[in-house]
């Protein structure tokens, strides 16, 4: 490789990575900028008036920051196809120059305008495409911070995490506009701590993987149960079913509760079967092959719906101390497997209970 060469990628690698640096700097600055403003507007009185006409695009500087190395690599790609052509350098600089120029499309052409009830789109092409607040279903809110909007199946468009939306997420709010979570089965108490995964989770059926507030997902296990056969079963409690899990972060110890089969699921949330354990009575759960106790820890939910719910406790039609937002509690199924953190022995239904 002549000297000549390795010069150019030195080149590449050090402006990308100043690139990265400035964009990193300036999206810290525009997540601070994104708590001042939900203060602000806590405190404004006139909420409507700022909802109702504004324009979300890319801060200004984003365009100037992708412009520098979208000029500098488009320069380096003229001067070498027509003085110097070389194979390599052609391809790597048209390379790093179509994806500058990409982000400078994106910074100067990309926007969401929100008029009352319209929205209009215009991608980084120019396209413009035009919606209201009533085509979307729902929206998902990506751990990144990037908020994807949804009209059906079908994704209309995508905030990414740079870019200041609080106003349109404050709308999803007020809209009551589903975010995707809400869609899924997930009883309150897993809300924050079942994350998805896979693309097959829809209203009647989630499977995720547990993680705590703090990014770990790994946890000690405590339950009270019978156990047979190596598996915890229903137990008995003063007279009543009794069955418990509880995770407790190995980080920051955190304890979540998992299921109680006195709280959750169909039984034990419409019914009212089973009796609740004090939590002194649960007991650590260790590995059968190695005897430690840190695991991953996943679970799976089965129910029958949002609308089977609103039909089966009669919501409709009277007095009744449930309301529509209760259906993620009244579970059909709930399986929980357990993977050792330390042996890797897994057991994929170490818990496998119906609740109906
Ligand atoms: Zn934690
Ligand atoms: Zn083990």
């Amino acid at each position: 490789m002549t000297s000549e060469r390795l010069f150019q990628i030195f080149l590449w690698i050090v402006t990308s990575i100043i690139t990265a640096i400035i964009e990193g700097k300036i999206k810290g600055k525009i997540r601070r900028k994104k708590e001042i403003r939900k203060k602000e507007f806590e405190q404004d009185k006139n909420k409507e008036r700022l909802l109702k006409n504004y324009t979300i695009q890319n801060q200004r500087i984003f365009f100037w920051i992708m412009l520098g190395p979208f000029l500098l690599f488009g320069t380096l790609f003229l001067y070498i196809a027509l003085i110097e052509p070389d194979a390599f350098t052609e391809f790597c600089s048209l390379a790093f120059t179509m994806f500058f120029l990409f982000g400078v499309l994106n910074a100067g052409v990309w926007k969401v305008t929100v008029e009352g009830e319209n929205i209009m789109f215009r991608n980084s092409f120019g396209i413009i495409k035009r919606y209201r607040f009533d085509d979307i279903t729902y929206v998902d809110k990506k751990r990144s911070g990037a908020l994807k909007v949804y009209s059906g199946n079908k994704k209309l468009f995508t905030f990414d995490e740079n870019i200041d939306y609080f106003y349109f997420d404050m709308q999803i709010s007020l809209k009551g506009i589903l975010r995707k979570n809400e869609i899924y089965p997930i009883p309150k108490h897993l809300k924050d701590v079942l994350d998805p995964v896979g693309e097959e989770s829809s209203e009647k059926y989630v499977n995720g993987i547990v993680r705590c507030s703090c990014a770990c997902e790994c946890f000690h296990i405590k339950v009270y149960a019978d156990i047979a056969e190596g598996f915890p079963q229903i137990g008995e409690y003063k007279g009543g079913y009794a069955l418990v899990v509880a995770a407790v972060c190995t980080d920051c110890g955190k304890e979540y509760p998992i299921f109680d089969i006195s709280k959750h699921g169909w039984n034990g949330f419409v019914c009212h079967d089973g009796t609740s354990v004090p939590d002194h009575k649960l007991k650590s759960w260790y590995c059968p092959k190695c005897g430690k106790d840190i695991y991953k820890m996943k679970i799976s939910i089965i129910s029958r719906g949002r609308q089977d719910f609103i039909e089966a406790t009669g919501i409709n039609d009277g007095e009744t101390e449930f309301c529509e937002d209760d259906w993620v509690e009244a579970f059909e199924w709930i399986t929980i497997g357990l993977i050792c953190s330390r042996c890797g022995h897994s057991d994929k239904r170490w818990i496998d209970n119906e609740t109906m």
